[in-house]
């Protein structure tokens, strides 16, 4: 096993410290690779060139795919993975990924390299997306959530198949994850998705900070990804359907009263997802 800190003699009790590579591919997608060195997992490989030449270069072995919804930019590599090395296909129980061999639902887990991984069934974006949700902080440093297309840095995924409120659900149990999650999420659309959540809430001051530290992270070239969920909680508006501002922003939108019939609810968390979800669709 590769030890970076000390190759010649690693500590035959320590845990392998895993390590996470965003490959970019096609225009903005990240495609995710998790190894120790010596297996590798890749969660959503949208495509195979990029991946294969990353394992090549690393002397990785693949040993599992993860994959969170059917989108081509998600399973598109997975036929041309699966001729170079054979392994298990892992995702959610959708015919339109024919190379799945495990299908895995809500609170199911899955054991990659060690670690174990929780599945969160997120619909909305697609009728049958999940995440991954790894809380192994000794091997990663951190929570990790794998969420493809559902929760983006500062934004989320259209709403495609399921309906407004299974998305703000679906958010909703992203929420309480702990806000030290890193979020991997699989594109790279966070200034278009801090433009639009400065529109919303111009008077936010972590906004205002985090588009800065975005705008130099991306200036330099680097990724903006991971995210941090406590970041998300404080900037990402899609998270943010029950704060004033953003209930504020949603009633100029719509020029209109959004009052729940509900009287212990003053608004309607729903409507105010659709209506700030619906507006960044034609933003
Ligand atoms: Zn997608
Ligand atoms: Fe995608």
């Amino acid at each position: 096993m590769k030890n970076d800190a000390n190759p010649s003699n690693p500590a035959p009790s320590s845990k392998p410290t895993l390590r996470i590579t965003g490959i970019p591919a096609f225009q903005d997608n990240y495609l995710w690779l998790i190894d120790d060195g010596e297996h590798a997992v890749a969660v959503d490989p949208g495509d195979a060139q990029p991946v294969l030449d990353e394992l090549n270069k690393r002397n990785l072995t693949l040993t599992s795919i993860l994959v969170t919804h059917h989108h081509a930019d998600h399973i598109g590599g997975i036929d041309a993975l699966l001729k170079h090395y054979s392994v298990p296909v892992i995702g959610p129980a959708d015919s339109r990924i024919p190379q799945l061999t495990q299908r895995v639902a809500d609170g199911e887990t899955y054991t990659l390299l060690g670690q174990t991984a929780q599945v969160i069934e997120v619909p909305g974006h697609t009728l049958h997306h999940i995440a991954y949700f790894i809380n192994q902080p000794n091997a990663f440093g951190a929570p990790l959530l794998f969420c493809g297309d559902t929760l983006f840095a500062a934004g989320c995924g259209r709403v495609f198949e399921g309906t407004f409120t299974q998305m703000r659900q679906s958010l909703a149990k992203l929420r309480e994850l702990p806000e030290s999650t890193r979020i991997y999420c699989a594109h790279e659309y966070t200034q278009a998705n801090l433009a639009f959540a400065l529109a919303v809430e111009p008077q936010n001051k972590l906004l205002h900070q985090r588009i800065e530290s975005v705008n130099e992270l991306r200036a330099a070239g680097l990724p903006s990804i991971p995210s941090i969920l406590a970041d998300e909680l404080g900037t990402n508006p899609f998270l943010r359907y029950d704060n004033d501002a953003v209930i504020a922003a949603a009633v100029r939108r719509t020029n209109t009263r959004l009052d729940a019939h509900n009287s212990e609810v003053k608004y309607d968390h729903d409507v105010i997802f659709a209506v700030i979800r619906q507006w960044k669709d034609i933003f």
